[in-house]
């Protein structure tokens, strides 16, 4: 038997952005976290869009910064930056 399910056609618009792990702080999963240059930054938000934990914020001044209770270590963020002003550093 199959199940009824909608197809992602049928989903509402933005209903598969966000993001399933604010109820878990995955941390401390990861030796490592992304650091921002902050004088190359381009405020392309990119970071913010690509990780997979909701641990990039976008500031007021539209800057984003790295929640480190979510920051598990992945770094797909420093992957994707465009302007490669991000880079991984050790967790201390
Ligand atoms: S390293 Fe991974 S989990 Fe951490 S901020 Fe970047 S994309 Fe998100
Ligand atoms: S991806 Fe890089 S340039 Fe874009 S907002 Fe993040 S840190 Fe800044």
């Amino acid at each position: 038997m199959t199940e009824d399910k909608p197809g992602w056609r049928e989903m509402p618009e933005g209903a598969i952005s966000y993001k399933c792990t604010l109820d878990y702080e995955t941390g401390d999963w990861g030796v490592e976290y992304p650091e921002i240059d902050y004088e190359r930054c381009s405020k392309c938000m990119l970071c913010h869009f690509y990780c997979p934990e909701g641990a990039v914020r976008v500031r007021s001044d539209g800057y984003t910064e790295i929640d480190r209770r979510y920051c598990k270590g992945c770094g797909i963020c420093v992957e994707e930056c465009p302007v490669k002003c991000m880079k991984m550093v050790r967790k201390v």
